[in-house]
């Protein structure tokens, strides 16, 4: 088996689908790797690491298998052969475009979104990986943004109180988050609809809110709020949301708009020099005044809506992708390293998208 590694092409994007540790490791395995010229440069992995790992260069897009990370457009569509397989983000439920190109196409794909969160697939859960860097980064730029010190400071000048830091939607991302900001010396608390998330909460130091609102959904995923269940949500958040200096929201209901819990009531009661990071902008915000790529100023609380987080992290956010999406590969190899996927496995079978059958 051919794999294919291309220059991702979507703005702003740094990650690359495979690293020269994995390209080794899928060697050994019986996997020739051809990357395309220059694309591991986004996170500053020059094309002779590849080639001294093992890969070629040269045309990705002819290989048996693509591995990327964003979605392929159209005309990278069109470039694959038919029955070629591809192995990424493919965004199925937000951008069910890509996967209908890619079955006219003839293709085979695998969305990195629909591993299931199953203990086994663990290391092929992408959406976790990228989550962790996500919420380590959020937590970092609402220090950089934020008027006041994190941790509680003892000096000759006088004390200083630590910040408080509430994460509102305490998956992945959130509880990450949660840690990087008790690290950094806050005080923090965790809240969600998913009542199984409080002792997680707590284990990491952190105060559970409880607003006695459950919305357990499918598969471990939260559901979307009734109307009555928002407006009351959203009435008890304003009450505790004005007492946090640091509010990172992460909440998301998979193929859904994000739910608003910052209404902008609950901004305007914040203290000034306050901040709001919200990881939720690529599915509209979890804050009313969120505007999706930008960081707004609104009633002297900074509102930043960070797109694609993992992308400024691009080393470590490719390195794990990278063991990702080799994990979901392997899966589908044979000892000879040819592609030979059982249908039979639930991973597999949940991944994939599209049968490569027109
Ligand atoms: P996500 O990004 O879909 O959502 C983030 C959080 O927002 C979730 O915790 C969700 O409950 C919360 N949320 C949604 N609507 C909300 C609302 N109205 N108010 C408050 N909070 C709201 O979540 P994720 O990080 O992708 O994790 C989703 C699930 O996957 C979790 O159950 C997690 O434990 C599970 N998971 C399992 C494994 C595994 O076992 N292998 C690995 C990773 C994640």
């Amino acid at each position: 088996t051919a794999v294919g590694v291309p220059r991702e092409s979507a703005a702003g994007e740094r990650r690359v689908a495979l690293v020269p540790k994995v390209v080794e490791k899928l060697r050994s395995r019986g996997v020739e790797v051809v990357v395309e010229a220059g694309a591991g440069l986004g996170a500053l992995i020059p094309d002779e690491l590849f080639t001294k790992a093992g890969a070629t260069v040269g045309d990705p897009w002819a290989c048996d298998v693509v591995v990327t990370v964003t979605p392929p457009t159209r005309e990278q569509i069109g470039r694959l052969r038919p029955g070629a397989t591809v192995i990424g983000f493919l965004a199925p439920l937000t951008s069910p475009e890509t996967v209908a190109a890619l079955r006219e196409a003839g293709v085979q794909g695998f969305a990195m979104e629909a591993v299931p969160r199953i203990s086994r697939a663990q290391s092929m859960d992408a959406l976790s990986s990228q989550a962790n860097v996500a919420g380590y980064k959020a937590v970092l730029l609402a220090a950089e943004r934020s008027t006041r010190f994190f941790p509680m400071l003892t000096t000759a000048a006088g004390t200083v109180k630590p910040a408080t830091a509430l994460v509102l939607g305490v998956g992945v991302a959130g509880l990450q988050a949660l840690a990087t900001a008790k690290r950094l010396g806050a005080r923090t608390t965790g809240y969600d609809v998913r009542p199984e998330v409080a002792d997680q909460v707590r284990s990491l130091g952190a105060q559970w809110l409880d607003l006695g609102i459950e919305a357990v959904g499918e598969g471990g995923y939260a559901r979307e709020l009734t109307a009555d269940e928002r407006a009351e949500q959203q009435k008890r958040l304003e009450d505790a949301i004005t007492g946090f200096d640091v509010v990172i929201t992460t909440a998301n209901v998979p193929g859904r708009t994000a739910p608003t819990l910052v209404t902008a009531a609950a901004v305007e009661g914040m203290r000034a020099g306050s901040v709001v990071v919200d990881m939720a902008g690529e599915s509209g915000g979890n804050c009313e005044l969120t505007e999706p790529g930008e960081v707004v100023v609104k009633h002297d609380v900074t509102i930043a809506a960070p797109l694609n987080l993992p992308a400024t992290m691009p080393e470590h956010a490719s390195e794990l992708y990278a063991r990702n999406v080799s994990a979901l590969l392997e899966l589908m190899l044979d000892e000879s390293g040819a592609l030979a996927p059982d249908w039979d496995d639930e991973v597999l079978a949940k991944s994939c998208v599209t049968r490569g059958e027109k």
